[in-house]
């Protein structure tokens, strides 16, 4: 069924049509990672119109973990008797002085995991070790990472603990597009988000920025019909949330998701890495499930963070700056040896220029 979402006479089709209606500049932000990685990959960018210029928004959780809660988890990781567990790509995030990779070279026990329900079952096997999971992710993560708490609970596996990084786009998008440094005119929403969440709560936000949106997947036809959707709108002057992910999103989202989520989780301010605290942009676990919660289990102190002063990938987040023109870019910051988060991911856009963008890094 993917093979249609990838048939180049199908995105050569919607190119000639983004061709065809555009008649001025327009600025698109793909909020989420994963889409400018796709982009990237395919070549996307350089196959539209010059008028459209493609903006790389926050949406790679890995890159917008702050760095308090790196901090954190790398000082969680350093203690006796804790196995800590994470996705991949988190153990190569730079913290202030080191990152969890180093926790692990130095003797700690640093796990990549898959799921979180893979590190409870660890902590059902170690019960005399404290076993955290690092819970980071978008709305898409949220039900999977709590649902391991739910089942701690219920299961009285009193040695798991999740240090929670969960962050949510609609508040994020408020930051952006309220921002007197704003670009963005359309957003592409992300397709796995609202598979969870719908896009109801886009709609609002849409009319008070006068920014058309359209849900948007992650295959290059999935792409360039979403950017399509979006230029339509635009130059009709239309300010609407369109779905151009039918296959993955409805309007409602997966209602049965969205229940464990507000079972379990209450919003909170949040600080996100390179952006500063955007209001109630972030969960945190109900009092119901504190027990689990690792930042009250441990209350690790004297977290004194220090950023990197060459890294800009906070300005790249917010879409004021692209990739190539951070002065570290390729020499000396590469995935091999990155100075700086959106450098890490698989879903950082600096990995992605890295990657798929024709740039002499020499
Ligand atoms: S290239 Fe490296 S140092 Fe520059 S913004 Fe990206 S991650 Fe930060």
């Amino acid at each position: 069924m993917l093979d249609q979402f990838r048939d180049k006479q199908l995105v050569q089709q919607s190119l000639a049509e983004i061709r065809r209606i555009t008649t001025r500049p327009w600025a698109i932000m793909e909020i989420c990672g994963g889409q400018t990685h796709a982009i990237m990959q395919y070549g996307l960018h350089e196959l539209l119109p010059q008028e459209i210029e493609l903006i790389h928004g926050p949406g790679c959780p890995v890159c917008v973990t702050s760095l308090e809660l790196v901090d954190k988890a790398i000082a969680i990781a350093s203690k006796e008797n804790v196995i800590f567990t994470s996705y991949g790509d988190m153990l190569r995030v730079p913290g202030s002085s080191q990152d969890l990779f180093a926790v692990k070279a130095g003797g700690g026990d640093v796990r990549v995991v898959y799921s979180a329900i893979e590190a409870l079952h660890i902590a059902e096997k170690n019960p005399d070790k404290e076993v955290v999971f690092f819970g980071i992710g978008f709305e898409t993560t949220a039900p999977a990472n709590v649902i391991s708490v739910v089942k701690a609970k219920n299961q009285g596996i009193r040695n798991y603990s999740m240090l929670v990084s969960q962050v949510c786009v609609p508040p994020a998008m408020h930051a952006i597009l309220g921002s007197p440094a704003n670009r963005v005119q359309g957003f592409l929403a992300a397709g796995h988000v609202c598979a969870v969440m719908g896009y109801r709560e886009y709609e609002p936000i849409a009319q008070q920025y006068r920014v058309p949106m359209a849900v948007t997947g992650f295959e290059p036809l999935d792409l360039t019909l979403g950017i399509l959707e979006t230029v339509k709108m635009l130059e009709s002057g239309q300010v609407e949330v369109r779905n151009a992910y039918t296959r993955g999103v409805t309007r409602d989202g997966n209602l049965i998701a969205q229940k464990i989520i507000h079972d379990c989780f209450e919003p909170c301010d949040r600080n996100w890495r390179g952006i500063g605290m955007i209001p109630m942009s972030g969960w945190k676990l109900k009092d119901a499930y504190r027990d689990f919660d690792a930042e009250l289990k441990f209350q690790v102190q004297d977290i004194q963070t220090r950023e990197s002063e060459i890294c800009i990938a906070g300005q790249i987040l917010q879409g004021l700056k692209k990739p190539y023109e951070c002065p570290a870019f390729g020499k000396p910051c590469t995935p091999q040896n990155p100075l700086g988060a959106t450098m890490v991911s698989s879903e950082g856009a600096c990995a992605a220029y890295y990657l798929y963008a024709r740039i002499d890094h020499e």
